[in-house]
């Protein structure tokens, strides 16, 4: 492609409204722009890398033995009303009507339609197991799109949905489309994990996600420094061996605490460490009161209070209802004397304490020299607490750290949600009507090169990993105005094409300075510069990502370009 026909429109200042790198050096380097919040034009050189990403999921996901197809992007709110979706869905769905006022989406996702076209067309378990996706444009209305395309309201996503006749070939698939998706990022470039996420009910190894890793990330990564064991923090378990001391127990006594309500309070007050302390905080957990028991500094994990007694909602209860149920505020809660309704469960480290202090369950009061199965009735120690930073790794490999990750991949078992409440059935071997078991699998198209700038630029701009890079080498011609420099530029670039590489060439009237800093905004993994040296049939060959540059006469470029790339 040729600089002068395309539309490349850089920009020298930082736009004021954009936070992150990649939305500054996206819309800078001119590969986007904003039409309305959340909602973005691909500029030519995001289209391209658009493409390539594509072709990487395509010839990753035909590997993984999945189909292309395209669905509509309108569906009718019947589908919707079928899964239970149109009401449970929320403000999200973009809702239309069309001109006989019927009800439309724009969709977020494609689980209706896809389990409504397999099951009208799918009746036999010959059929199955079939996997089919789709590249297109996704629509959501964030309550906060931000960071450019990361968190777009209009979006590129690839979708995928399996079918199934048994549990074990779902797993085959999920295992499949994961290796499939490893590939993806791979190629593209990506550091990046799979990450144990939470499925709800189902338990966690029924969905990862996969997290590139950058400091902009929404989500928090508890990952092994030594293997590649890695879960969002509210999944990893907690496998530390707490050993109890031998200090000798000592009688529980009840002393003044005026003021001291928080742990830091407290262990400031009476002049212990926080591991003395035991961390009291009352929860509803569906219709019941739990009282949950942490070290002083450990943190509860709701998730994993409501998967022990697999509850629909966990809430911590409000100071009314701490009132009412401990007869104190929240600070001066405890395990001791407690009504007999509230049950009590406590960390695995708790029963290593030895003489602790807790609440007293009035205000002003706490109690020291606690043993917990001595003084106190926990239905039972369960793992309850936050993992933490150098916590062992739960597969027993390393020692755990934390980082922050961008979503880009979520592949999760379905199981019978949509089958069932949209009756995708099969007849089996016996000829007995059944569910299908359902997988879907997506990647964030858009949302993946943003991440990519994320964790490719300089403070000159942006660095393409080579496979994703919009265009492989950029030639640029110093001065066209110079017959020979033009001259050989264009015919470099000729070459390049016909070599079945894809130069971008600068053939602009502009300052060598100007095409200079665009070519580092813009970021192509090779540069060949034609200057003042053309009349002596040698360029300059420059490496994007270090920097460096060397003289290479024409005649060797070919091998010196094919060994960059
Ligand atoms: P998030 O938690 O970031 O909102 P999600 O859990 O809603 O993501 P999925 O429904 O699993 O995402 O969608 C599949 C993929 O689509 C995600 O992994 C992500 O890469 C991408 N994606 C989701 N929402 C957006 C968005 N608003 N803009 C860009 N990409 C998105
Ligand atoms: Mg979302």
């Amino acid at each position: 492609m040729k600089q002068s026909m395309s539309f490349i429109p850089t920009l020298r200042e930082t736009p004021a409204d954009a936070e992150v790198k990649s939305h500054q050096l996206l819309l800078r380097a001119g590969f986007i722009r904003q039409t309305a919040s959340g909602v973005y034009s691909y500029l030519p050189l995001a289209t391209k890398v658009l493409k390539k990403i594509e072709t990487i999921v395509r010839e990753e996901m035909n590997r993984a033995g999945a189909v292309e197809l395209l669905m509509p992007a309108l569906q009718q709110a019947e589908l919707w009303e079928e899964s239970g979706r149109w009401q449970s869905y929320g403000p999200e769905l973009m809702r239309i009507h069309d001109r006989h006022d019927r009800p439309f989406a724009l969709g977020p996702t494609h689980e209706e339609v896809i389990t409504s076209l397999v099951r009208d067309e799918v009746k036999s378990y010959k059929r199955l197991p079939l996997a089919l996706y789709q590249i297109q444009t996704k629509f959501r209305d964030e309550k906060r799109p931000r960071f450019g395309l990361l968190r777009g309201r209009e979006f590129i996503m690839k979708d995928a949905y399996s079918f199934h006749s048994s549990k074990e070939s779902l797993d085959e698939m999920y295992e499949k489309i994961s290796t499939a998706y490893r590939n993806i990022f791979t190629r593209c470039g990506l550091n990046f994990r799979a990450v144990i996420a939470d499925s709800g009910a189902m338990g966690g190894k029924d969905t990862h996600e996969f997290m590139v890793l950058s400091d902009i990330g929404e989500d928090t990564i508890a990952y092994s420094d030594s293997s590649d064991f890695a879960a969002n923090i509210e999944m990893a378990p907690v496998v530390v061996q707490y050993e109890k001391s031998n200090e000798q127990e000592l009688q529980l006594e009840k002393i003044e605490t005026p003021n001291a309500r928080t742990i830091g309070e407290v262990s400031s007050l009476l002049n212990v460490d926080e591991t003395k302390c035991i961390k009291s905080l009352l929860f509803k957990v569906d219709d019941r009161f739990v009282l949950a028991l942490v070290r002083g500094d450990h943190e509860v994990n709701d998730i994993k209070l409501k998967n022990f007694f697999n509850a629909a909602v966990v809430e911590l209860a409000t100071e009314e209802e701490t009132l009412e149920i401990m007869g104190t505020k929240p600070g001066f809660v405890g395990p001791i004397h407690v009504r007999d309704e509230v049950e009590i469960v406590a960390d695995h480290a708790i029963k290593a304490v030895v003489n602790g202090i807790c609440g007293a369950n009035e205000e002003g009061y706490h109690y020291q020299n606690v043993n917990i199965e001595r003084d106190t009735n926990v239905k039972e120690f369960i793992d309850l607490r936050f993992i933490q930073e150098g916590d062992p790794s739960p597969d027993g490999v390393g020692t755990i750290r934390f980082a922050k990750g961008i979503e880009v991949g979520h592949v999760f078992k379905l199981g019978t949600r949509y089958s069932e409440s949209m009756k995708a059935h099969y007849l089996d071997e016996n000829g007995k009507s059944q569910p299908m078991i359902m997988g879907c699998y997506g990647i964030g198209v858009s949302r993946t090169l943003s991440a990519a700038v994320e964790q490719h630029h300089d403070e000159n701009g942006i660095v393409w990993p080579k496979e994703i890079a919009p265009f492989d080498v950029h030639v640029i011609a110093v001065n066209v105005k110079n017959d020979e420099q033009r001259e050989l530029a264009e015919q470099i670039y000729s070459e390049f094409v016909n070599e079945g590489l894809d130069p971008l060439l600068d053939d602009r009237q502009e300052r060598a300075g100007v095409k200079f800093a665009d070519s580092d905004l813009i970021g192509i993994p090779v540069r060949v510069v034609v200057g003042k040296k053309a009349s002596e049939q040698i360029v300059e060959v420059k490496v994007r990502k270090t920097g460096e540059s060397f003289e290479v006469p024409v005649a060797n470029l070919k091998e010196t370009i094919q060994s960059l790339l």
